[in-house]
């Protein structure tokens, strides 16, 4: 997406549809495109019609159930650890990733905000913890063994963010989310297809802190994770 330049993304966008009608990454590009340009009717449109191509994509699979899409979405939290998006809509998705954007450049203690994230029951992983980007925001502080033992108790996962210049969670946060028991998701932050490939590099963080593979989200076989997510919306 070209920020900026709306009408010249959306126009690349709707010829890359024609293109390639089936992509998912582009139909939902041509959505957040409208979205941006305050063209809501048709953001509405063009997202609900990238769902519907999910589930075709789900019942064209070659061998049903071997392999499916999930529908599910980064979140944004406010520093209350509320999110965004009415519940309602969430409701339908498969698993909601939640993130803090902003603010993340605070020197004191963050522990209430993650705690209160942990604790929305519309949050199932909570994305990029600290926030950090190397060479450009530090990212935030918090008692992270006191948030990654609620995560535990609330059976919420934390998320290994791959992006190189992320790695959030890194090896030392890992070692402690190990020995809270914490699960731990990995997911690439990837804007193009080609940095799905950073997965390797939350790989190796998971290898180097020792995590067991079977509190690893990404491990888990689509049964299980339909199992637990629907274990954390029967919670109180
Ligand atoms: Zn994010």
């Amino acid at each position: 997406m070209l920020f900026g330049e709306f009408d010249r993304a959306i126009a690349e966008a709707r010829r890359a549809v024609e293109l390639d009608p089936l992509s998912l990454i582009i139909n939902a590009d041509l959505a957040e495109g409208y979205f941006y340009q305050r063209r809501y009717d048709e953001a509405i449109e063009q997202f609900r019609r990238t769902l519907e191509i999910v589930a075709q994509v789900n019942q064209d699979a070659v061998v049903p159930n071997e392999f499916s899409v999930l529908h599910s979405i980064e979140l944004n939290l406010n520093p209350r650890g509320e999110g965004d998006l009415e519940p309602g809509c969430l409701a339908k998705l498969d698993l909601v990733l939640a993130s803090f954007h902003f603010p993340l450049r605070l020197k004191d203690d963050q522990t209430g905000r993650y705690l209160a994230a942990l604790r929305n029951p519309v949050v199932h992983i909570l994305g990029h913890p600290r926030g950090r980007i190397y060479n450009y925001r530090a990212g935030l502080s918090a008692d992270w063994s006191r948030v990654f033992a609620e995560a535990s108790s609330l059976d919420k996962a934390v998320e290994i963010d791959c992006f190189p210049d992320r790695q959030d969670l890194n090896v030392e946060l890992l070692k402690l989310a190990r020995a809270a028991g914490t699960r731990v998701s990995l997911g690439t932050d990837a804007h193009h297809p080609w940095q799905l490939a950073f997965i390797e590099f939350g790989l190796a963080a998971a290898w180097q802190a020792k995590l067991p593979p079977e509190r690893v989200v990404n491990f888990m076989t689509m049964a299980e994770i339909r199992r637990w997510i629907s274990g954390l919306r029967r919670q109180p």
